[in-house]
Parts: structure tokens; C-alpha cells; sequence
């Protein structure tokens, strides 16, 4: 049992105000793996009183003890990885290897960035009559989701101690554990007492303290779009500043001249990926109509040569997170069925030989509109769509008939119509053949899809208020 019923307040672990706890579910076993505190709103009013009394001297902080303090985490995290991913794989359900490639490796390339970017980045320039300044925002309410537990948290605790904000935190209460771990990985970094405090507990409690708390001077979110929009409006009240990571339902453009096998690749790579719980997952995979045949034939084989099944064994997918999750997917699935579209691997039920765990198979549907429920809206699971589409202009038209914009894939040879796909998708972060992600690049979306960006210099920026000073003198 990985019981952990403390919040971390000031730099200490302390006993939470409220009796109520939570279990945390293994998704593989469907065993419980913990308890942590269901936080109080008076938890998160000492949290929030910790971080506001350390702002003022973590703000005047220099650049180079940020930069040396965001290396040194990076150390210490490094130090705890086979506990990071053996914590990831019992919380998520994540595959090993993924917890190990993935998981572990975005939340180190995010201390790693933020540094790097801190060496060059411009707190102070002069223009025609003024002096602008950036200041650190203040104290920040962070409230990430369950589907990367060190990732979510990572790029936005990197953002903030690079622009010299403080910091609460309240990781999703169905993976808390990889985020106490970072408690620890920052007090062994020397992190300042109240820099960064931890409340555990629900959205419902926690989350909406947050974003309703007078002293919080901005809060970033990662989840889902209702409870996303909720934040808003509670933030609204006191004008308090938002950024939002929503969810998507992103199109992956296949050419006419792409090469079928490594297009249904990066088709599948997509739902293969943490179980197809992904927010920038392309589930939309357009194919020109001449290739619809041959395109079902190649992703039929590649599904079925997936290994589904235990986390702690070599497969490729694992379970979803929970079984309200699991229960989500099968619903989908069913709807896709009810609404006329094809099955063409996977379906409803436990994958082959799988009895335990909240599993989904792999699901890819044809002959799907884009107008159809698993078309539009985000499933979170192993289930894609394939649709069909006349011309490179259809396509694109396709690809943004949807109320998000987080990202966008396209495969092919053409360099004119991959510019033309590429540049042609509206949403904040779109992939060209399987290229590699960069941590410098801004991530966030358009529409629906959110507000504000993460990741690199723009996920600092959001920390920073902007000041304009005229007549400053030298
Ligand atoms: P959720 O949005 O409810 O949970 C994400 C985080 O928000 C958690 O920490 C949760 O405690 C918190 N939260 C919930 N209600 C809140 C509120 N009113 N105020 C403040 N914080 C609140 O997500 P979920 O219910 O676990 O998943 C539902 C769906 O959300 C998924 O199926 C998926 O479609 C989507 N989702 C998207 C992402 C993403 O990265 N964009 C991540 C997780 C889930």
C-alpha cells in the first residue's frame, strides 16, 4: 500500500483538516494501491497563504539560481527514476516502457528546457520610449489531469520556477502518487520552503478552491473541456488569469502519395500510445477515397499484431485508467456500432485472454462521417476513425469541421501539399511525418481546445505579467 494521507505545505508533509480519504485503483488489477487525503478548502488556504508569504523572495530571485535550481531538480529527478516509473506503471497502467520513454523522460525534458531557455530568455528590453519588465505572475494554481502524471505537472512547475512564481498543485486524484514524489525531488533539490505545495483531493473541493481563491493570481488546467470551462467562470469573478490544455479530436491528413504502410503506422502509434488516452491523439485519420481498400488492409494487420495485456509484461497497451474510463470507451464503441459505422478491428469487450484489468480493445472504425458521435467527440481510448476524402481542399475542410484545434498530423511525400495540409489545419501543434516532438515548441490549443500555451518560452511566458515602465531612467 502506498498510503499517503499528507499534504505538502511550506515544505512539510502535514496532516490534511478534513478526515475524508480517497483510494487510488491499480487499473491492472483493479486492486487499491493507496489512500490519499480528500484535501479541504481550508488545506488549500494554508497551501495558498505558504506560497503567497514565499512569493516576494522567490520573485527576486537571479536568473542563475533559477537556471542551477531547475538543474539540480533535474538531478534529483533523475535520482528517483525507477520509482517515477514503477509508480506511473501501478497508477496509470502505463506499460513500462512507456512509463520509462514517455512519462519519466518528458517530466526530466521539462526542468532541462526550462533551464535552457532561462539562459537566453528576455526579462527586460528597451523599446522607442519605455522599459518593459516582465514580473513573475504570482502565486499559481495548478490542476493537472491523471493520463501523464509527470509530464502535465512537470511543464508547468518547470514554467513557473523559471519565471520566479510560487506554486499549489492539486494532481489528479486518480494519479497522485508520481506528483508527491516531485514534493520530495524538489526539497532534496533545496527548493525554498512554500515554493511549491501539494493539496491532494477532488475537483470538485480542491479544484474549484482554486480556481476561486482570491489570492491565486492565475491558474493553468489540463483536462477535460466541462471542467475546464468551470474554472473559467469561477476565475472569472475576480478576473483572475487562465490557461487551459482541453481536449482534441485531431485529424491525421494521409496524401495520396504517402507510403500506406508508414502512414497506418502513425495511425496506429496513435492509439497504441498510454491506451489512446492522449489529448493531441489523432483520431480522424482522412484517407483519400482511391486508398480506402488497401489503407483498411494495412491497419487491420498492424492492430492485430498489437500485445495488449499487463503493464508489467512487454505490451504495447495497457489498461485505461479507471473503470469509469473503461465504461466511457465501451460506450463509444457501442455508439459507433448504433451510428452505422464499420468495425474494422477491435469492438467492444475485454481484448483476447485479458479478464482482469479496465481494458478496451483496440478499436479502428471505417466508413465513419465526420459528422458521426466518434467523429466529433474525444473518446480517450485505443479508437480511431478512418474517413474518406475526395481532394487535399476536402480534406483539410474535414480535418477542421470540429470544435477543437490541439493538433494535426499529415503524412505523404509532396512537399507542397504537406505545406499546404500542414499550414491548412487549424489547431496549435501539427506534426509532419512522424517528425519528433520539440520541448522548445509551444503546446496548446485553438478553439475549444484551450487557451494560453505550455512548453519551452511560451509556457514561461505564461507566468509573467508584462510591465511597461516610460521614462525609466538609466
Ligand atoms: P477531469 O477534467 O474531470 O479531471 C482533470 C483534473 O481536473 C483533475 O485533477 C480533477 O480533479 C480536476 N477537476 C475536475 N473538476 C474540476 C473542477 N470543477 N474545477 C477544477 N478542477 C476540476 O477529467 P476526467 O473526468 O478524469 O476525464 C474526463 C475526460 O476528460 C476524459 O475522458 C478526456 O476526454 C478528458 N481529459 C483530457 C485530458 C487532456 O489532457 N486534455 C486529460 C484528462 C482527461
Amino acid at each position: 500500500m502506498r498510503d499517503n494521507l499528507k499534504h505538502y505545505i511550506n515544505g512539510e508533509w502535514v496532516e490534511s483538516t478534513g478526515s475524508q480519504t480517497m483510494e487510488v485503483m491499480n487499473p491492472a488489477t483493479e486492486e487499491v494501491m493507496g489512500h490519499i487525503s480528500a484535501g479541504t478548502k481550508e488545506d488549500l488556504d494554508k497551501a495558498v497563504k505558504a506560497a503567497r508569504s514565499a512569493f516576494p523572495s522567490f520573485a527576486q530571485t537571479s536568473r542563475e539560481y533559477r537556471i542551477e535550481l531547475l538543474e539540480k531538480i533535474a538531478d534529483e529527478y533523475t535520482k528517483r527514476k525507477d520509482e517515477l516509473i514503477e509508480v506511473m506503471t501501478e497508477e496509470l497502467g502505463a506499460p513500462l516502457k512507456v512509463s520509462e520513454n514517455v512519462h519519466f523522460m518528458m517530466g526530466y525534458s521539462h526542468f532541462k528546457q526550462a533551464a535552457e531557455e532561462l539562459r537566453n530568455f528576455s526579462f527586460s528590453e528597451k523599446r522607442e520610449k519605455s522599459t518593459i519588465m516582465k514580473e513573475p505572475i504570482g502565486v499559481s494554481g495548478l490542476i493537472t489531469p491523471w493520463n501523464f502524471p509527470t509530464n502535465q505537472t512537470s511543464t508547468k512547475i518547470a514554467s513557473a520556477f523559471a519565471a520566479g512564481s510560487t506554486v499549489v498543485l492539486k494532481p489528479a486524484e486518480i494519479t497522485p502518487y508520481a506528483a508527491m514524489i516531485l514534493a520530495e525531488i524538489f526539497e532534496a533539490a533545496g527548493l525554498p520552503k512554500g515554493v511549491f505545495n501539494l493539496v491532494n483531493g477532488t475537483g470538485q473541493e480542491v479544484g474549484n478552491a482554486i480556481s476561486s481563491h482570491p489570492d491565486i493570481d492565475f491558474v493553468s488546467y489540463t483536462g477535460s473541456g466541462i471542467a475546464g470551462s468551470k474554472v473559467m467562470e469561477n476565475a472569472a469573478k475576480d478576473i483572475k488569469k487562465v490557461a487551459l490544455e482541453l481536449g482534441g479530436k485531431s485529424p491525421l491528413i494521409v496524401l495520396d502519395d504517402a507510403d500506406i504502410k508508414e502512414a497506418a503506422g502513425i495511425a496506429v502509434s496513435n492509439i497504441t500510445m498510454n491506451t489512446g488516452q492522449v489529448c493531441t491523439a489523432a483520431t480522424r485519420v482522412l484517407v483519400p477515397k482511391n486508398m480506402k481498400a488497401s489503407f483498411e488492409a494495412e491497419m487491420k494487420e498492424q492492430v492485430a499484431q498489437l500485445a495488449v495485456g499487463d503493464p508489467q509484461q512487454d505490451n504495447q497497451i495497457g489498461p485505461l485508467v479507471a473503470k469509469k474510463q473503461q465504461d466511457r470507451v465501451q460506450s463509444y464503441i457501442q455508439k459507433g456500432i448504433d451510428e452505422g459505422a464499420t468495425v474494422l478491428a477491435g469492438g467492444t469487450g475485454n481484448p483476447e485472454g485479458v479478464s482482469k484489468g479496465y481494458f478496451a480493445k483496440p478499436t479502428v472504425f471505417t466508413d465513419v462521417s465526420n459528422d458521426m458521435t466518434i467523429a466529433q467527440e474525444e473518446i480517450f481510448g485505443p479508437v480511431t476513425t478512418i474517413i474518406t476524402y475526395e481532394s487535399l481542399d476536402d480534406a483539410i475542410e474535414i480535418a477542421n469541421d470540429t470544435v477543437y484545434g490541439l493538433a494535426g498530423y499529415v503524412a505523404g511525400k509532396d512537399p507542397e501539399a504537406l505545406r499546404k495540409a500542414a499550414t491548412g489545419i487549424r489547431a496549435g501543434q501539427i506534426t509532419v511525418n512522424a517528425a519528433p516532438s520539440d520541448y522548445s515548441a509551444p503546446f496548446g490549443g485553438f478553439k475549444q481546445s484551450g487557451i494560453g500555451r505550455e512548453w519551452g518560452d511560451f509556457g514561461i511566458e505564461e507566468y509573467l505579467e508584462p510591465k511597461a515602465i516610460m521614462g525609466m531612467p538609466e
